[in-house]
């Protein structure tokens, strides 16, 4: 599933071919999503796009008359095609856009959604979001204050989105094994320290995936079919049995909520 890194950089792509074009049309093969597609989407008509941008893992398309919410869902992707281009299996949505290009949307378990909204900071799904883990406010007091009141593990933690947005399970990896914090480990237990090189580690490793457009492991692809590069820079996700880069330990895998979680027995505390 598309972490925020990805989602980030799908926003860049799409700003840098879209923005200021005009949707002329849509095509909407199945209305059927995690939620119905919006009428207005389904009857869109002439409309400029004046804006793309990320909120959490929402991508948003603001344009004349309001604003166009897509999620990917467990499997959706977005890419850019041309008139001329098969329709395959799953292609749900499309945008024509006046530069006789295509957004094309593909979705094989429909588990995205493609809203409509007039006012986006009202809208419900927005509402119970926590913060953007590259603002300001998500900081060492937002963090320490946070784990105190929680009883939970601390990957389990970094990953609610109540309280800090877009970290899913590859990045909190990454994230733990760079602020040397075992993931099984109780939040309220973290000290402050630590606390610090979380908050550390999290703002850097988003920034560096963000920087080399997201992670291709399984089921994200540009919008112009390229591959995100932070997968060469993944020091832990993925590499049970291999030798740990710091300190020659083999990385070790457990399952954690259901996903997978690695871990370096001898540089994490
Ligand atoms: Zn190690």
């Amino acid at each position: 599933m598309p972490e925020l890194p990805e989602i980030e950089t799908i926003c860049k792509d799409i700003r840098k071919l879209l923005l200021n074009k005009i949707i002329i049309y849509s095509i909407v093969r199945c209305k059927k999503l995690r939620k119905k597609v919006s009428k207005e989407i389904i009857n869109i008509k002439k409309n400029k796009i004046i804006n793309i941008k990320r909120i959490a893992k929402y991508i948003i398309i603001k344009i004349e008359l309001g604003y166009i919410i897509i999620h990917l869902g467990m499997s959706g992707s977005l890419f850019i095609c041309s008139k001329n281009t098969k329709i395959n299996k799953h292609d749900h949505v499309d945008l024509i856009i006046n530069n006789n290009k295509i957004l094309r949307y593909n979705d094989p378990r429909r588990f995205g959604l493609y809203l409509w909204s007039n006012n986006l900071y009202n809208e419900k799904i927005f509402l119970n979001l926590g913060i953007e883990p590259l603002s300001k406010k998500f900081n060492l007091y937002y963090l320490f204050y946070y784990t105190r009141k929680k009883k939970i593990k601390i990957k389990d933690f970094i990953m609610d989105n109540k309280f800090v947005v877009g970290i899913g399970n590859i990045y909190a990896n990454e994230v733990l094994f760079n602020a040397c914090i075992l993931p099984y480990r109780l939040s309220m237990n973290i000290s402050l320290y630590e606390c610090n090189k979380l908050i550390n580690s999290i703002k850097y490793i988003i920034k560096k995936a963000i920087k080399y457009n997201g992670t291709t492991i399984k089921n994200f692809i540009r919008i112009n079919k390229k591959k995100g590069n932070f997968k060469k820079f993944l020091k832990i996700y993925g590499k049970k049995k291999k030798k740990c880069k710091k300190c020659n330990f083999l990385i070790k895998k457990i399952i954690q909520r259901g996903r997978s979680t690695f871990f370096c027995n001898n540089c994490q505390k």
